[in-house]
């Protein structure tokens, strides 16, 4: 920086800036179990559907349970069952498990589990909702989804039928750090882009239609769309690329798959280069998310660890400008520890 002579506001600004950034260094730094580094977290994502009856009051006992055990994560809840991701540590996730499993409306309900830490999940959110993943399409039920494939089926499905084509039914962002080898992309911002995003497919109304998301939730709803828009021969990879990961890794798969918590991708491959995306200001291959620092602008965007330092973790030029005016220091040091351990905020939840 050139030596300037700064106003007292300015000044006051900025240590006011100093101030405040200490102060929630100090209560990051009071969350942190010091015990919890040695203790494994697990990662539970797992949806199911089914009738509730009083939606609401499910919810409420759920959230009672999940406070008083200190589960962390993000619970929907819906009249058509529910839909969710938590983390904490392995033992208390068993726990977790049994809870739901002797409730009979989800006895049989299958998790998908992997390894997290205690930064994965901070807050619990339980949340009655319209529908598990936001469509806002009347008249789309999932009994009228595409039929279910286990990941080996999926295997000789796109291996050997040549009429096959593979939908990927995530967003945009997700894509682009991972997907399945000749998948077709959607291009959405969010779900509730779908509607748009099937018009530029009708094309392949005559092939088979083979749909994969994360965990298997999105495509239920998707390839009923799907159908409902005409398309005939619809399935859908059962368990989504998570299951298919533990089954088959290092076969189509490409990249990491996206997650919506702190970790942000997890591996799928064992032996495969992971990485397959670049950075948006000079194209060196990384897959480091960063939400860009200009608070008003926030967009979500793939960022080497040197751009970051260089542009001060913004997306481009104007926010960078704004952002100018304030010293590297000055943003918060939250950010900068989370941006160098990949453990990005992004408050994705509500574009899934
Ligand atoms: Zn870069
Ligand atoms: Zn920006």
């Amino acid at each position: 920086m050139n030596e300037q002579i700064l106003s007292s506001a300015e000044i006051a600004r900025r240590e006011r800036i100093a101030r405040k950034a200490k102060k929630r260094a100090q209560m990051e730094a009071l969350k942190v179990d010091p015990n919890a580094e040695r203790i494994p977290y697990k990662v539970l994502l797992y949806y199911k559907y089914v009738p509730i009856a009083d939606p609401k009051a499910w919810s409420n006992n759920h959230l009672k349970w999940c406070k008083e055990n200190n589960v962390k994560g993000r619970i929907l809840v819906s009249n058509l069952g529910i839909n969710g991701t938590c983390a904490g540590p392995a033992e208390l996730m068993e726990k977790y498990k049994e809870h739901l499993w002797a409730d009979p409306l989800f006895k049989d309900m299958v998790f998908k589990e992997s390894d997290g830490d205690q930064f994965t999940f901070t807050k619990l959110y339980v949340r009655v909702k319209d529908e598990l993943v936001t469509l806002r399409v009347e008249g789309i039920t999932v009994e009228n989804g595409g039929q279910h494939i286990p990941p080996e089926e999926f295997d000789r499905m796109i291996e050997n039928d040549p009429d096959v084509v593979l939908v990927d039914m995530r967003n945009k962002y997700e894509w682009d750090i991972g997907r399945f080898e000749n998948a077709i992309p959607l291009e959405m911002k969010s779900f509730r882009e779908l509607p748009e995003a099937v018009d530029k497919i009708e094309h392949l109304k005559g092939k088979k239609i083979l749909a994969y998301c994360t965990g298997g939730v999105r495509c239920e709803t998707g390839t009923a769309y799907l159908k409902a828009r005409g398309f005939k021969d619809v399935y859908q990879l059962e368990g989504g690329i998570h299951t298919y990961g533990l089954k088959s890794p290092d076969k189509h798969w490409e990249g990491k798959m996206f997650v919506f918590d702190r970790r942000v991708s997890m591996p799928i491959n064992k032996e495969k280069d992971q990485i397959i995306s670049v950075c948006k200001h000079c194209d060196t291959k990384t897959d480091i998310y960063v939400n860009c620092s200009n608070k008003k602008c926030n967009q979500l965007f793939i960022c080497c660890e040197n751009c970051g330092e260089k542009m001060k973790y913004t997306c481009g030029q104007v926010c960078y400008e704004v952002q100018s005016n304030l010293e590297v220091e000055d943003l918060s040091p939250l950010l900068q520890k989370q941006y160098q351990s990949q453990r990005i905020n992004s408050g994705l939840s509500v574009n899934m």
